[in-house]
């Protein structure tokens, strides 16, 4: 696995497999399919940026890179995906096998370009949609945590406010002597049009002028948003005044909440002043949409919130109407390239279900959380504001593209983009995620965004050997144009080269390029796909095939003795991947609302392979006065009365105190000074949490429990049944599972009677 990480830390892209099957029936054996997570801009320390424009290919526009091959004699360069000779132009006469450009070194398969004209100052906009319908505390929380940020905007940003209830309110901030603001109806949906008109800009100006942007002078976009620097005054006046919707509301009522129509007004505007410059919608939404287009449910208290059995007996009466709304604002903003933010903050659910597709595909941030007083919202808010080394590097305006050999096509991309709709000889007919095209829209991305690449091998058969020995290996180039979080437009262009193998004897070599942690994490993200758009698809029937079909394939026993069953250390840890997969709160969706689900997806979809493995198998470390900390098996058995468990289950962090342990902490024994080993010992395992909150964005919710008290669940929930209740071998001191989940080891029994038949 080192060898893999070590080509992630030179060009942030992890392969299921890194020999690739090369027919398209050895594909289709090797089951997982071959995928590529690919972080576009992860930050290097030694990233050369060249300050001069790429050379490309003239027939397939891929760029020149240390796999072309040089005929220096003739100044010609061959491209390695459609082998197409290319001269070299003029400044690059003196080129030679002693006189490289640097983009041919071979240590740099992943380099940046930046435009060589000087960067235009672009600005960033934040656009905030504050939820008005919410109680007073609420409020306040909300108040305080955005005050808390205005300080902390880029000192080149503009900044605008939009607040809603029951009516939309556009904030006019610019407005010198007294505020103002324009009123919209929620119930309806505004257009553009609607929103210029009444805000009086074509009254005033019949004939724009030459160099405003859609009818609005620079005047105009003053009046709704202004520069951070200007704005401190004018948003917190606005903030202090802000009260909660007037609007009173029956007992046997939801409040009115017109999300829709304000997100709506918000993009429009936007539309109207930033077409195709980086924009963020931030929406802070306290409850349900309840009132106009996207609303999620009635205010009827009567009628519940939809729940996975309603979706799933399509019972849900406003589900497809909202998504059906969120999809038309989805596309309005990735073709004005704008993103929305989500920060979710209630006990109700409020429409992340719905609201995904906006968020996905432009790139947004998701954060759902009980609270606007939680740490979860608060911290992650500031976190979004943090500049420098900390910061989240924001980029926006990018565009994705691929090139590969001829006999790969890119079956779609599975991650927060959209489609470029880009049709060229390089899509497969068969579609996963944002397919069917080779370019996608990422409006915003930041440094830790990862999106999975799902290729289909086309080549039916297998080339005779002469060719084999000559040219057996798969060219991929992966093209990224962003405006970098400095403002300038670069392009990052990583190529890679993997060895093809086909035929007998080829399982030893597939064998030592399967990386199982990609694996999972591509699995993890296919299953979760297809449980959205495939109606009566049964995943744990999909992973369990799959999963029988690999240990089949490549594991190690004679036929139909499942003693003799052993796999590889490439494959040894991937069935417990599976097992906990399977338990996930991927697939287990019941156990969760569809606004959970519908997160817990979002940050699987754009998060790398390392954190999507915790999501999927959460870490646990054991700290006793016996030892060390040292990580434990995630299994009932690690529970002990004296044993301090800390679990990293990426969304939670728990830290759960045995019984004894609880006690003494319960009796104050760490305050005492001849305890001070017992302090430590409780206090080593905040530290850790500390540290994993600290760098972890959204930042996850720390519980801190006790063996047997209620809280106790959300560690219960991710160990291994091994001592459940209808088991025996009950421990004293250890702790049982009620569950009729079958146990790791029950699984693995299973599955390697079944490999071996
Ligand atoms: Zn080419």
């Amino acid at each position: 696995m080192a060898e893999f990480m070590e080509l992630e830390a030179q060009d942030g892209v992890r392969m299921t497999w890194n020999v690739v099957p090369g027919t398209k029936e050895e594909a289709g054996n090797c089951v997982v399919p071959v995928s590529a997570i690919y972080t576009p801009i992860k930050p290097f320390p030694n990233m050369l940026v060249l300050p001069y424009a790429p050379l490309r290919c003239r027939n397939c526009s891929s760029v020149l890179n240390p796999f072309c091959v040089m005929d220096f004699a003739a100044k010609i360069w061959i491209c390695p995906f459609c082998f197409h000779r290319s001269h070299f132009p003029a400044h690059y006469a003196s080129v030679s096998e002693e006189n490289l450009p640097a983009e041919l070194f071979p240590q740099y398969t992943t380099i940046e370009y930046k435009s060589p004209r000087e960067a235009a100052c672009l600005q960033s906009v934040f656009m905030f949609v504050i939820d008005t319908s919410i109680i007073e505390e609420e409020m306040a929380f909300l108040k305080s945590a955005l005050s808390q940020v205005i300080g902390l905007f880029p000192d080149n940003s503009l900044v605008g406010l939009i607040t809603f209830g029951t009516l939309v309110h556009l904030h006019e901030i610019g407005f010198s002597t007294a505020p103002k603001t324009y009123v919209f109806k929620g119930s309806k949906d505004v257009s553009k049009g609607q929103l210029l008109e009444q805000m009086g800009c074509f009254l005033n100006k019949p004939k724009p002028l030459t160099g405003v942007r859609d009818g609005l002078s620079s005047e105009s976009i003053a009046r709704f948003l202004l520069p951070a620097s200007e704005c401190e005054f004018a948003i917190n006046s606005v903030l202090e005044e802000l009260q909660k919707d007037p609007w009173p509301i029956p007992a046997d009522q939801r409040a009115s909440r017109s999300t829709g129509t304000a997100l709506s007004v918000a993009a429009s505007l936007l539309g109207a002043c930033f077409p195709g410059s980086g924009a963020r919608i931030m929406a802070f939404l306290g409850g349900p949409s309840t009132e106009g287009p996207g609303a999620i449910v009635s205010k009827n208290l009567s009628e519940p919130i939809r729940s996975h059995k309603d979706l799933d007996k399509d019972s849900a009466p406003h589900y497809h109407k909202a998504i059906k709304f969120y999809e038309t604002l989805a596309k309005q903003l990735v073709h004005q390239g704008h993103v929305l933010d989500l920060f979710a903050c209630a006990v109700d659910q409020v429409g992340v279900a719905e609201l995904k597709v906006v968020v996905e595909r432009t790139g947004g941030f998701v954060v759902l959380a009980e609270s606007f007083g939680h740490s979860v919202f608060k911290d992650t808010l500031r976190r979004v504001f943090q500049s420098g080394d900390k910061g989240l590097g924001l980029s926006s305006n990018g565009i994705f593209e691929v090139n590969c050999s001829k006999d790969l096509k890119v079956q779609g991309v599975l991650g927060p983009c959209a489609s470029l709709e880009k049709r060229s000889p390089l899509c497969s007919d068969t579609i996963i995620g944002q397919g069917n095209t080779s370019a996608w829209k990422m409006c915003g991305l930041d440094q830790a965004t990862s999106l999975c690449l799902v290729f289909d091998i086309v080549r039916k058969d297998i080339p005779d050997a002469t060719v084999q020995s000559s040219s057996s290996q798969f060219y991929f180039q992966f093209l990224t144009f962003y405006q970098h979080s400095s403002g300038e437009m670069r392009l990052r262009v990583t190529t890679l080269s993997r060895r093809w193998v086909a035929g007998p004897g080829s399982i030893q070599d597939l064998i030592s390029g399967f990386d199982q942690d990609a694996a999972a994490a591509a699995m993890a993200r296919l299953v979760s796909f297809k449980m959205e758009i495939e109606a009566e698809f049964d995943p744990i029937r999909w992973l369990d095939k799959a999963l029988i079909h690999i240990c089949s394939r490549f594991g190690d026993y004679q036929k139909d003795t499942p003693s003799s069953f052993s796999l590889s250390p490439r494959f040894s840890i991937f069935p417990q991947f599976m097992f906990h997969l399977r338990r996930s709160q991927f697939v287990q969706v019941f156990n969760n609302s569809p606004d959970e689900t519908a997160y817990f997806r979002m940050i699987l979809n754009r998060e790398n392979v390392a954190n999507s493995v915790v999501m999927i198998q959460p870490s646990l470390v054991s700290y006793s006065f016996q030892s060390v900390p040292e990580p434990a098996l995630l299994d009932v058995t690690a529970i002990a009365a004296d044993r301090i468990l800390l679990l990293d289950s990426y969304f939670t962090v728990v830290i759960f105190h045995g019984s004894t342990i609880a006690q003494w902490r319960k009796a104050g024994y760490h305050d005492l000074p001849e305890h001070q080993a017992f302090a430590q010992l409780l206090q080593a395992p905040r530290d850790d949490a500390d540290a994993i909150i600290n760098e972890r964005f959204p930042v996850p919710r720390l519980v801190i429990c006790d063996q047997h008290g209620s809280q106790a669940r959300f560690l219960l929930a991710k160990l291994n049944p091994s001592a459940s209740c209808n088991s025996d071998g009950h421990r004293p001191g250890g702790d049982i599972i009620f569950t009729d989940d079958v146990s790791f080891e029950v699984f693995l029994d299973h599955l390697q009677r079944l490999a071996v038949q």
